[in-house]
């Protein structure tokens, strides 16, 4: 881990010191799902309607059997649901036939379910199954390139090349600081520069607002998300 990396990891994790998975899931199907459906969505919005939505197909065998037009129904208001459904229940039927009925805890594997990118992958590996993985988004590729982690647009090399900088346990934790620094003050077109706790040590420093004033009213707190 080089200084820099560290110096700047270690403020992130001072800053968002308690880190959990903001989908709410009660099985690593159920968080396999809800990851799928907040794609293009808030979590707060996936914590709405999951709890329906779970009652009812809840279990791979449940969702396999599902009607589809039924799972279109309880995940409408997330957006793009005809492609959702598809997935989840393209996924439930491939867990059942190829996997047993259980979610497969390999990144491998996991990618093979329909509309399960790497990202969808790492969420669950990291969260429902302890293994630790980086979840390139939007803000972390972002982030990265800010902080010079990477200079990649490539989700696959900024994965690889930030995992040489930051020890592997501690992957699932920094993607989900990377992700609310992003969400939270270092947003894409204005980032809060003035009011953020890495302006000493980040080398984009200034991109954003500067004025402290003007910066803290542009970050977002937990209520914008949940
Ligand atoms: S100093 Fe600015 S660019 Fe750097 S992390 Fe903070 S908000 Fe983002």
């Amino acid at each position: 881990m080089s200084t820099e990396a560290r110096a700047i990891y270690r403020v992130l994790t001072k800053t968002y010191p308690d880190v959990k998975c903001e989908l709410d899931f009660e099985s690593p199907f159920q968080l396999l799902c809800a990851t799928v459906l907040s794609a293009q969505c808030t979590d707060k919005r996936v914590n709405m309607v999951t709890p329906k939505l779970f009652k009812k197909f809840g279990t791979p065998k449940k969702m396999a059997g599902a009607d589809i037009a039924v799972i279109e129904e309880l995940i409408h208001s997330t957006g793009f649901f005809r492609g959702k459904a598809r997935s989840l229940k393209g996924s439930a039927i491939k867990i059942m036939n190829e996997y047993g009925g259980q979610v497969p805890a390999d990144l491998d594997d996991l990618v093979k379910l329909p509309g399960v990118g790497r990202k969808t992958a790492n969420v669950v590996l990291g969260h429902a199954f302890d293994i630790p993985g980086i979840t390139v988004d939007t803000h972390f590729g972002r982030l990265s390139r800010r902080f010079g982690w990477s200079q990649s647009m490539d989700p696959v090399k900024v994965e690889h090349e930030v995992g040489k900088l930051i020890p592997k346990k501690e992957w699932t934790n920094l993607s989900q600081r990377m992700i609310w620094h992003g969400r939270r003050i270092c947003h894409s077109r204005k980032p809060a520069c003035g009011a953020c706790p890495l302006a000493k040590l980040c080398p984009s420093f200034g991109i954003g607002e500067m004025d402290k004033v003007k910066a803290m009213a542009l970050l977002k707190t937990d209520a914008d998300f949940r």
